[in-house]
């Protein structure tokens, strides 16, 4: 007999979502709009202060996307993105026809290196083209350079879009993680630290983006009785349903940060004495992860085994591990994408795992993690 898989991250209701589905049954609000979609908007926007604006989507790709409509990224543009991510953040990029140009990591938070960005856009206004946008990441909830990257940003007048799929909760220097950005974005993907089941949103300081992110999500209709059209628009809008269960998560969100850093602390304290393990932690006090997912580096030479090995001997046990996101210039489908760094993401990628990190997890889960991986020791 097997054991009970251990999810890398599962889905964690915290028990009143389904009172808010039974509210928007019984009241049919049951359409992509409604008193949950306004509801869990302002959730989100108390959650994160800072005067932000959030309009509630379909995905968190949705959102990526429609920052960069409304940036005004279209064919032929240039847009900067960190390699090291997962598709989403930079599949949008193409949608509107343009070029990703990758950047590096940097090996403290992993996530966008700032000297390589200002490589990247010197020399791509050299050789004609200033980027449209800079879309940068807070990669498993460490939150990445805010000061360095937005000052780069700033200095060339060049759009910052924070992608905040893995970060809500994380903060820099006590400001909320998806408050950055000249636009921002959240997901709430059935394995993130809450979820909606499939959902997302776009976070603005100004109303008259949240307006537009709105209308475009919406099929761009003018004001009129009819339908007509002066703009392409999508079918974008978070469903009345899936807000209702937003609403239920927001409700214990940061119960479950408190517990995805216990899984943090449960691996710190579990690798401590070992040689060649490290566990992928906040470099200083300004930032705060919500470490949803707990990830280690894996030394082989002084280790003895590799991450790899490391996952294969987990899988035995039916306990799910991960490696770190493939970077982006290493994949086929982005392999003619000019790339400006060295080999910090892809020797993160080498060597790097992703382990069991659910809020859900429990002790006897936990043990079992123990004793799996101390049988490699
Ligand atoms: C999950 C994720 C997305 C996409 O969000 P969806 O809601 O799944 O579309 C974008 N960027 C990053 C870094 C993610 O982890």
């Amino acid at each position: 007999m097997t054991n009970n898989k251990i999810w890398l991250s599962s889905p964690h209701m915290g028990g009143n979502e389904q009172n808010y589905i039974n509210e928007a049954f019984n009241t049919n609000w049951v359409a992509p709009l409604g008193p949950h979609v306004n509801g869990f908007e302002k959730d989100l926007e108390n959650y994160l202060g800072e005067n932000v604006q959030v309009a509630a989507l379909s995905s968190g790709t949705a959102a990526l996307h429609l920052a960069l409509v409304i940036l005004g990224v279209t064919r032929g543009d240039e847009v900067i993105c960190q390699s090291m991510t997962f598709s989403a953040s930079a599949n949008p990029i193409v949608y509107q026809g343009a070029t990703p140009v990758f950047i590096d990591s940097e090996p403290e938070t992993w996530n966008m290196c700032p000297n390589h960005l200002e490589e990247a856009i010197k020399d791509r206004i050299s050789k004609g083209k200033k980027p449209k946008a800079i879309i940068a990441v807070h990669l498993y909830g460490m939150p990445f350079k805010v000061d360095e990257i937005t000052a780069v940003a700033k200095k060339y007048e060049i759009p910052l879009v924070e992608d905040s799929a893995e970060s809500l909760g994380s903060t820099y220097q006590g400001k909320h993680c998806g408050t950055f950005g000249d636009i921002s974005i959240l997901s709430f993907n059935g394995n993130k630290i809450i979820t909606t089941s499939g959902g997302g949103a776009l976070v603005t300081r100004q109303s008259s983006v949240k307006e537009k992110a709105i209308f475009l999500a919406t099929q761009a209709r003018d004001k009129a009785p009819h339908y007509q059209h002066s703009q392409i628009g999508y079918n974008y809008r978070l469903s009345n349903i899936c807000a209702g269960i937003g609403r239920g998560q927001m409700e214990v969100l940061d119960k479950h940060i408190v517990l995805r850093r216990k899984m943090h602390q449960f691996y710190t304290t579990l690798f401590q004495n070992w040689d060649g393990i490290s566990v992928f932690t906040e470099a200083s006090e300004v930032v705060f992860s919500n470490h949803w997912l707990s990830c280690i580096i894996v030394d082989e030479r002084v280790s003895g085994f590799s991450s790899e090995k490391l996952r294969l001997h987990l899988e035995k046990d039916n306990i799910e591990s991960r490696p770190l996101w493939k970077p982006m210039h290493l994949q086929p489908i982005f392999k003619d994408a000019p790339y400006y760094g060295s080999t910090i993401s892809e020797n993160l990628f080498k060597n790097g795992l992703c382990l069991p990190s659910g809020s859900n997890l429990k002790e006897a889960e936990r043990q079992r993690i123990t004793l799996k991986i101390s049988e490699l020791l």
